[in-house]
C-alpha cells in the first residue's frame, strides 16, 4: 500500500525538502501552492524531470472552501490523504506598535487558520481508516517569542495548542498529531535576512554555529510520518541546533 502524503507549501524551502524525502520513502507526494503562484507549473516540471512524480494542486490554505476543494480533488485523483504536513506559512515582521490589523490577520490566517482548514478535510477519513499523521510546522519563535513577531509567535504557539487538544481526541484511532518547531533554517525566509544580522545576531544564538538544513527538518517529518512513530503524539519537537532548550 502506497500512502499519500500532502505537504502544504511544498514549493517553498522546507516544503520542497519534505516532498523529496517523502518521495524517496515511496509515498505518493502531493503538494499545494497558492492559486496566485505563477511559478508552480515550472517547479512541478523541474521536479518531475528529476524523476519525482509529484502532484500539485492549487489551494489557498487561508480559505476553508479552497482547502475543501483541494482535498476533494486529491482524494478523487489519487486517494485519501494519510499524512498531512501543515507547512505553509508567512511572516510579516514588525513591532507591535507598527503592526496593522491586516499584518496580524495575514499571519494568523496563513499559519494558524490553515491548520484548521486543512486538517478538517482529512481527519474524519483518518479516524475511519484508523491511521493518520498530522504534522504541523511551527517555529522556535512560537516557543520563545521573538522581537517583531507578535503575529507569527502567536500563530505558531497556537498550532501547538491545537496539536495537543486534537491529539487527545484522536489518539485511540491510530492518528497522531504533532508539532515541530524548527529554529533558523537556510531557506529564503531566513537567507533574506541581511548577512550582517545573521552573523552578528542570529548565528551567535545557535550553539551548533550554523543554520539548519531543510533536509534535517525533512528527516524529522519522515520519522513522525512513519509507523515507528505511532507512540509519539501531542508533542512539540524542537529542532533548532540547541538555540532554545526547555
Ligand atoms: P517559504 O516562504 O520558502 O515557503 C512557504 C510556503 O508557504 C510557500 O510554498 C507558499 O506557497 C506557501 N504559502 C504561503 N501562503 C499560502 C497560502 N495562502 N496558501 C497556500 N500556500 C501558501 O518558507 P519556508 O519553507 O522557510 O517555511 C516553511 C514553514 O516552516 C513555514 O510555516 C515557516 O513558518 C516554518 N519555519 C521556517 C523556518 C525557517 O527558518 N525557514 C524556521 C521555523 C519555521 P506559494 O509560494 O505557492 O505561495
Amino acid at each position: 500500500m502506497v500512502r499519500v502524503a500532502l505537504v502544504t507549501g511544498g514549493m517553498g524551502g522546507l516544503g520542497e525538502a519534505i516532498c523529496i524525502k517523502m518521495a524517496a520513502l515511496g509515498y505518493h507526494v502531493v503538494t499545494t501552492y497558492s492559486p496566485s503562484n505563477t511559478k508552480a507549473h515550472d517547479w512541478l516540471q523541474t521536479m518531475n524531470n528529476m524523476g519525482y512524480g509529484f502532484k500539485a494542486y492549487p489551494c489557498d490554505v487561508t480559505d476553508f472552501d479552497s482547502a475543501k476543494a483541494c482535498i476533494e480533488a486529491v482524494t478523487k485523483d489519487i486517494g485519501p490523504v494519510d499524512v498531512l504536513v501543515n507547512n505553509a506559512g508567512i511572516t510579516r515582521d514588525m513591532t507591535f506598535k507598527k503592526m496593522t490589523k491586516a499584518d496580524w490577520d495575514a499571519v494568523i490566517h496563513t499559519n494558524l487558520d490553515s491548520v484548521f482548514n486543512m486538517t478538517k478535510q482529512v481527519m474524519d477519513g483518518m479516524v475511519e481508516r484508523k491511521w493518520g499523521r498530522i504534522i504541523n510546522v511551527s517555529s522556535v519563535n512560537g516557543q520563545k517569542g521573538a522581537f517583531g513577531q507578535t503575529n507569527y509567535s502567536a500563530a505558531k504557539a497556537g498550532m501547538h495548542g491545537f496539536t495537543k487538544a486534537l491529539a487527545l481526541e484522536v489518539a485511540k484511532n491510530g492518528v497522531t498529531v504533532n508539532t515541530i518547531s524548527p529554529g533558523y533554517i537556510g531557506t529564503k525566509m531566513v537567507t533574506a535576512i541581511p548577512q550582517e544580522i545573521l552573523d552578528s545576531k542570529i548565528l551567535p544564538q545557535i550553539p551548533v554555529s550554523r543554520l539548519g538544513k531543510p533536509e534535517e527538518i525533512a528527516g524529522l517529518v519522515a520519522y513522525l510520518a512513519s509507523d515507528e512513530a505511532a507512540f509519539l503524539t501531542g508533542a512539540n519537537i524542537s529542532i533548532n541546533g540547541g538555540q532554545h532548550m526547555f
